[in-house]
C-alpha cells in the first residue's frame, strides 16, 4: 500500500525534509511520498493529518506543542520535554515522538571542551534539548526575548534571563534556538549582548538550516568553530524515518542517503 507523509509548519516552504525523506523512500524502495503542509492554526493539526490520510508526519515551527497535545500516545522522552516533532498513525491512533534532542547532541559532539551552554530561545526545541543536555552533564542557561516562555524552565531549575535581566558571563557554546533569521534578517538577541558572548565562547551553533543567518555570520566574524542546522536536521530525520518505516532499515544506511542528498 502506498503511504503518505508530510511536514506541518508555518512557514514550511524552506523545509528540506520532503527532499531527504523522498530520496530515502526511493533509494530504499519504500512505497511512499512526503510533502509540505502549510498549517497556520495548530488546533487543526489532527483534523488535517486525518483528512489527508497520512501515515506519519514531522512537525516544525510553531506547532510542536500542538502536536504534543494532538498525540494519543507519547513516548517517554516526548512526554518529558512537552514537544513532539514526529507523529505516526498506528491502528487509528497518533503516537508522538521527539527526535530533535538526539539530533542536536550529535551535531555538537565535534566541539571540544564544552561544559557550559547558553541557549538563545525558549521554544519547543529548547524544551526538548535542554533536558537531555542537562542529563548529559552540561551546565545549561537560557536567554529569551520575553519572560513568558521561561517560566517552565525556571521551574525545572535552569538559569534563565530575558534581555533586560541578563548578566553577561562566559559560556563555552552559544546556540541560536530561536527562529530569528529564519524568515527575516534579525539577530536572536541585541548585538550588544551577543558580541561579548561570542568573543569569549569556544563555538557557536545555529540550528536554522539552508541559509547563513545573521547570527552565524556574526559568530564567523569571531573565527569561532560553527555548526549550522544541517547535522541536526539529518540526525532527527533519520530517527523520524526509522519510526515512519517501523524500524525496518539500518540507521547508518538512512543517514548516508540523507547526507549525500544534502551535500549534492
Ligand atoms: P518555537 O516557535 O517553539 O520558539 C521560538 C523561539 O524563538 C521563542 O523562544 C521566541 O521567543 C524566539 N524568537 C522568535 N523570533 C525571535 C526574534 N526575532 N528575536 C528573538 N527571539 C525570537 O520554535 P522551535 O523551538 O520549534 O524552533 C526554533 C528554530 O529551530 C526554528 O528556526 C526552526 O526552524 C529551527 N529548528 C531546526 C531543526 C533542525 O533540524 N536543524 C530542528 C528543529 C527546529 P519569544 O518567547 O520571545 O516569542
Amino acid at each position: 500500500m502506498h503511504k503518505k507523509f508530510a511536514i506541518f509548519g508555518d512557514p514550511v516552504e524552506h523545509s528540506l525534509s520532503p527532499l531527504i525523506h523522498n530520496c530515502a523512500f526511493i533509494e530504499l524502495g519504500f512505497n511512499a511520498h512526503y510533502y509540505k503542509i502549510h498549517l497556520k492554526d495548530g488546533s487543526k493539526l489532527k483534523e488535517t493529518f486525518l483528512n489527508e490520510k497520512l501515515s506519519g508526519a514531522n512537525i516544525t515551527v510553531p506547532h510542536k506543542e500542538a502536536a504534543y497535545a494532538a498525540s494519543d500516545h507519547l513516548d517517554p522522552f516526548a512526554k518529558k520535554v512537552g514537544a513532539v516533532n514526529t507523529l505516526v498513525l498506528k491502528d487509528g491512533e497518533l503516537y508522538g515522538y521527539n527526535t530533535d534532542a538526539p539530533g542536536f547532541l550529535r551535531s555538537i559532539a565535534k566541539f571540544e571542551n564544552i561544559e557550559s551552554i547558553l541557549i538563545l530561545g525558549a521554544g519547543g526545541t529548547t524544551k526538548a534539548t535542554s533536558v537531555i543536555l542537562k542529563e548529559e552533564g552540561y551546565s545549561v542557561s537560557i536567554l529569551n526575548r520575553s519572560a513568558k516562555r521561561l517560566e517552565s524552565f525556571i521551574e525545572q531549575g535552569f538559569e534563565c534571563a530575558t534581555f533586560e535581566s541578563f548578566t553577561p558571563k562566559q559560556y563555552d557554546l552559544i546556540v541560536n534556538m530561536t527562529s530569528a533569521g529564519l524568515k527575516d534578517d534579525s539577530l536572536p538577541a541585541p548585538k550588544e549582548i551577543l558580541e561579548p558572548l561570542l568573543k569569549n565562547a569556544k563555538a557557536a551553533v545555529d540550528i536554522i538550516y539552508g541559509k547563513e543567518t545573521p547570527f552565524l555570520k556574526l559568530a564567523k566574524s569571531y573565527n569561532l568553530p560553527i555548526s549550522d542546522g544541517e547535522d541536526m536536521l539529518i540526525a532527527q530525520a533519520v530517527l523520524a524515518f526509522d519510526y515512519f518505516t517501523d524500524h525496518q532499515y539500518n540507521l547508518e544506511e538512512i543517514d548516508s542517503i540523507m547526507s549525500s542528498v544534502l551535500k549534492e
